[in-house]
């Protein structure tokens, strides 16, 4: 008999929540169990857990899981450009300039030493524009089978 003075009034499960559409005032009782908010009013769906809209086709978790992996991309796009900005060292003879990538293009002129250099494989341009793109390595992308048909 004691456990039932523990048992809560069957108002707590149930708490008054706001529309959250702009320029609708109306409250009423809302189930905490369930997420999806219903204005009787203006039939405005919201989720009571996120207070956004509700979230279409999503369970809470799945929104939260969903906000999180948005997060970890938008975390590895910017390593990303980091390991792009990365500097490289010069394959210029006796040179050993580090090199800091600055744009878009793979065509890297030493300010040293002056020698031209593929970033990806570090092959010459001299050697480049004498034998067109073989002279780049087999891996890299530039190279003849490498590159995407036209
Ligand atoms: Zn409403
Ligand atoms: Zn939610
Ligand atoms: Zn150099
Ligand atoms: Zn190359």
């Amino acid at each position: 008999m004691r456990r039932s003075k523990h048992l809560l009034p069957q108002s707590h499960t149930s708490k008054f929540h706001w529309c959250i559409r702009p320029g609708c005032q109306h409250r009423q009782l809302h189930a905490d169990s369930n997420p999806i908010f219903q204005c009787a009013q203006c039939s405005f769906r919201s989720c009571i857990e996120h207070k956004v809209t509700w979230h279409n086709g999503v369970t809470c978790t799945e929104y939260d899981a969903c906000i999180v992996s948005r997060q970890r991309e938008a975390d590895e796009t910017a390593s990303e450009t980091m390991i792009q900005e990365i500097s490289r060292q010069c394959p210029g003879e006796g040179c050993g300039w580090r090199i800091k990538k600055n744009q878009g293009c793979d065509h890297i002129t030493c300010r040293k030493c002056r020698t031209e250099f593929c970033w990806l494989c570090k092959a010459n341009y001299m050697d480049i524009k004498r034998h067109g793109n073989i002279a780049h390595k087999r891996t890299c992308q530039y190279y003849p089978t490498n590159l995407p048909d036209l």
